[in-house]
């Protein structure tokens, strides 16, 4: 199974720490400047796009570095852009207390961590609920029907299509909908943690009501 990682260059470390955490897992990080050149033959944009239609999923990793320069955001924007064009369930890893700059403007899934560190065991479970829960698939499908209705309706199609398989380990994270801008992820923060939307930036502390 594919991961993309969306990152900053400057986080080598935090990056080195992905790639043992998800290999010892059995998945396969791709990390764009760790490819062979060979396998970069058309321009970055292309080339990424290939890359995270290859991808079952695509985690972001959203540091200070991430929004340190406007190289690096943008390239994590676009990639993304890809990723919602392509259905893809992106995992956005935020810092606690960091205030975003700027919005990220598609994702499924919310976990903050404490960087520098990172969390290997929340890192790991994340990747496997997805997994063993064969939302993956069923998610594809009720995206595919969203679709119909717009980009909105294949993010509602993408839960549709999670929220309907049983004993997923995904429906026992909580979906929520942020009061402020009304965009729906699933949350991996505990109750009562604070957190800034990635969507509109408030922050707000998840009371445990969906
Ligand atoms: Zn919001």
């Amino acid at each position: 199974m594919n991961i993309f990682v969306s990152h900053s260059r400057k986080d080598l470390d935090l990056v080195t720490e992905v790639k043992r955490a998800l290999g010892v897992v059995d998945y396969s990080p791709i990390v764009y400047e760790d490819l062979p050149q060979e396998l970069k033959a058309g321009p970055d944009m292309t080339n990424i796009r290939n890359l995270i239609n290859q991808s079952e999923l695509v985690f972001i990793f959203l540091t200070q570095n991430a929004f340190s320069t406007n190289h690096t955001l943008t390239w994590i924007q676009y990639e993304d852009h890809i990723s919602s064009m392509l259905n893809k369930p992106v995992i956005l890893f935020q810092g606690i207390n960091q205030p975003p700059v700027s919005p990220v403007i598609y994702f499924t899934d919310l976990v903050p961590v404490q960087f520098p560190l990172l969390d290997t065991i929340t890192l790991q479970s994340v990747a496997k609920s997805f997994k063993s829960s064969g939302a993956l698939i069923r998610g594809g499908a009720g995206a595919l029907l969203g679709s119909l209705f717009g980009p909105v309706g294949a993010l509602l199609g993408f839960f549709g299509g999670l929220l309907t398989t049983p004993q997923s380990p995904l429906a026992k994270v909580p979906v929520i909908k942020c009061p402020k801008c009304n965009y729906s992820y699933r949350y991996w923060g505990s109750v009562g943690s604070f957190f800034y939307c990635p969507y509109c930036l408030n922050g707000w502390i998840y009371n445990g009501g969906a």
